[in-house]
């Protein structure tokens, strides 16, 4: 029965951002690099460029977008850390930037938060 199996693999597919099950597969979205599959409401919040990005990040290290509690981030410490393991010589800058916007997208906080929130604390 065709209609019983594509019941079976739409109840199995998710978010390949948030991880949330995607019932109506027509509202679904199809990464560029075809890495994923992305929900309407993920399709809403991020840029096409930022979709692939996140979806490359969690395909390559794990996770999810909003995995942990969003109010247990804390900027300074980010930035802190970032600073640390970058002097300490053992991480290059873009394997520092890329393990940095991985960790942020665990805590569901999207770009365009993190860069507003990076432009009031570089003001400080
Ligand atoms: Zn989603």
């Amino acid at each position: 029965m065709i209609n019983s199996t594509n019941s079976k693999i739409s109840r199995g597919i998710k978010c390949s951002i948030c991880r949330s099950g995607i019932k109506d597969l027509r509202t679904m979205y199809q990464s560029r690099l075809k890495l994923g599959v992305i929900c309407k409401t993920c399709r809403k919040h991020f840029s096409e460029d930022d979709i692939e990005m996140i979806v490359n990040l969690f395909f390559a290290f794990g996770g999810y977008f909003g995995q942990f509690d969003k109010s247990d981030f804390s900027m300074d410490e980010a930035i802190f850390e970032f600073a640390e393991k970058l002097s300490a010589g053992d991480s290059t800058f873009h394997a520092q930037n890329v393990k940095m916007w991985h960790k942020i997208l665990t805590y569901g906080i999207t770009p365009k938060e993190f860069l507003e929130e990076l432009s009031v604390f570089a003001n400080q």
